[in-house]
Order: structure tokens, then sequence, then C-alpha cells
């Protein structure tokens, strides 16, 4: 039976909170506090994927939201020029001669690494996509290093504490502190491309 008195409805979240609003989705009661504005109307924070921030409820906007495809693409991307990067610096200390270029390498490896997941992912921003960015140029660091040692045939892994400490593993490795913080400063640098 149908009555045409407006009932006191209550918000499902908040019960002490009269409302004369419903959400237009699912229809629950909610207040001031808990609505949603959409291009459908008012709706409460479940049926919207809203979040709760410190000013109220949100939709987070679709620059953050990242599908699997795309972490996948730019998890696929990172790992690439974690591997052609590392690869070039792991060469270039090999051939040797000209000092230690780590710190652009590691330059520029973040600047692409940054790029290319900022460009994969269509221009998405995350702390997710932050993380791949930076670890694309620790990888790289790793791939450079591994790959010195698995080419050059005057590091023998079997006399490995020959090197260590040695200027032979500064030369040949760029194992040095401030070579291991430009690693830590080019993820960051990387990261800053797609942060949020
Ligand atoms: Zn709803
Ligand atoms: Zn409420």
């Amino acid at each position: 039976m149908q009555t045409t008195v407006e009932e006191e409805l209550f918000c499902v979240n908040h019960p002490k909170e009269a409302t004369l609003l419903r959400c237009s989705k699912c229809l629950n009661p909610i207040c001031g506090r808990c609505a949603v504005r959409t291009p459908v109307g008012w709706r409460c924070p479940d049926c919207t994927g809203a979040v709760a921030g410190r000013t109220g409820y949100y939709v987070p906007t679709l620059l953050s939201q990242v599908t699997s495809q795309q972490y996948f693409k730019a998890i696929a991307a990172m790992l690439g020029v974690a591997i052609l990067g590392g690869i070039a610096w792991g060469q270039f200390r090999l051939v040797g001669g000209w000092g230690d270029w780590s710190f652009w390498f590691v330059f520029a490896i973040s600047l692409v690494s940054g790029e290319v997941v900022g460009r994969i992912s269509n221009e998405r921003r995350n702390p997710q996509l932050m993380w791949i960015a930076g670890a694309g140029v620790v990888l790289a660091a790793i791939v450079a290093l591994l790959w010195t040692l698995g080419v050059s045939n005057d590091i023998n892994p079997s006399q490995w504490s020959l090197y260590l400490g040695e200027s032979i593993s500064r030369r040949y490795l760029g194992l040095t502190l401030s070579n291991g913080f430009f690693v830590v400063l080019g993820a960051l640098f990387a990261a800053q491309r797609v942060r949020e």
C-alpha cells in the first residue's frame, strides 16, 4: 500500500542524522555528510566506490585509477628500461677508461623510467606507479652490476674477496657510497614523474 506521507528517514551510516535524501542507486537514506554528487544524482559512498577522506567522502579521480592491464604494461616497460639501461651501463664500465659515469647513467635511466611508466599507463599517477618507476632505476643498477660481473674476464667471482674494498671493485663495479646514493636519488626522481 502506497502512502503519500514521507516517513522520517535516518542515514544508514549515521543513524542519528535525519535526512530526506536517498541514494539514487540503492535508495538507502543518506545524510549530507555521506552524499556523493555524481552525474546521476546523489549516491551513498558504497555505490560510488568513494573513500573516506579528511573532509568527507570523495571518489578517487580517474587519474589515479590504474587497470591491471596498465600495471602489467607499466611493469613490462619498466623491466625493458632496467634491462637495456643496465646492460648499457655495465658495458660502459667494462669498456672503461672514461671513469665512472654512473651518475649520468642513473640520471638518464631515471628520466626514461619515469617517462615510460607515465606514458604507458596513459598518464595515470598513483603510489603503485611511483614504486614501479623507482624500481626501474634500482633494477638497472643490479643489471649493470650482474652484467659487469658476468661479462668481464678481469673479474673472477671465486676470488671475490680480493675485490672487496679494493679499487678494482670501484673501477669495474662502481661500488661506491656515492653511486648508491645516486641510485636512491634516481629512484625518487623517477617516482616523481608519476606522483599523484
Ligand atoms: Zn547506494
Ligand atoms: Zn551519513
